[in-house]
């Protein structure tokens, strides 16, 4: 199964896609979270990707294209895997297809988890990330057990530069103009599906679910 999340930054894609790989045991792939453990170690390419995430602007197509094909040639993606902030363009988007059309392969379903844009401002001003190993909490909607602290490993917990309120205001503006594109790209393919983001996150996997076993 090959899941495309589709959504707003902090319309919660993450949590629903970490949900899904686990219920179908297939791979959650982020490409921030890819861009963001590059930061951490220190590579190269985290060098050149936090000059544009920090300013919430989008990391350069051919950047994101390489580092995406050659994660499909690991073999946990044998059998699918949940997409999660890829792709974010239309060229992005057709590189995919044209990857997956050569190996006679397609996407199933692109999920789009719909939030307004009111609902998003406030639900990014709650979001934390551990210093430590970059899990995200919510200090209302995903509370750790300790405050301040992370269940997983103890670390800090921090608002991450691109979840700063002038970052997301850009964020939201960068997703309106290159990212939103996309739902009239899959609705074309006849595989896009709707869910209301903004209920309670159980009911919205529930949503999910219930589409993917369609
Ligand atoms: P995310 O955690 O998915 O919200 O991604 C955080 C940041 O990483 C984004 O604001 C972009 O700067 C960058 N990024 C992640 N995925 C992509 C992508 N597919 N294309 C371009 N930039 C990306």
């Amino acid at each position: 199964m090959k899941i495309i999340m589709l959504g707003a930054p902090g319309a919660g894609k993450g949590t629903q896609a970490k949900m899904l790989a686990a219920k179908y045991d297939i791979p959650h792939i982020s490409t921030g979270d890819i861009f963001r453990a590059n930061i951490k170690n220190g590579t190269e390419l985290g060098a050149k990707a936090k000059e544009y995430m920090d300013k919430g602007l989008l990391v350069p197509d051919e950047l994101v294209v390489d580092l995406i094909m050659d994660r499909f040639k690991a073999d946990d993606c044998k059998n699918g895997y949940i997409l999660d902030g890829f792709p974010r363009t239309i060229p992005q988007a057709e590189a995919l297809d044209k990857a997956l059309t050569a190996v006679g392969e397609s996407i199933d379903y692109a999920i789009n988890v719909e939030v307004p844009d009111e609902n998003i401002v406030n639900r990014m001003s709650g979001r934390r990330a551990c210093v430590g190993c970059g899990a995200t909490y919510h200090i209302k909607y995903s509370p750790t057990k300790v405050e301040g602290k992370c269940d997983t490993c103890n670390g800090d917990l921090i608002i991450r530069d691109d979840d700063k309120p002038e970052t997301v205001l850009n964020r939201l503006n960068v997703y309106h103009e290159q990212t939103q594109p996309l739902i009239d790209y899959y609705s074309g393919k006849g595989v896009m599906r709707e869910v209301d983001g903004t209920v309670d996150m159980q009911l919205v996997f529930d949503s999910i679910v219930a589409i993917l076993g369609e």
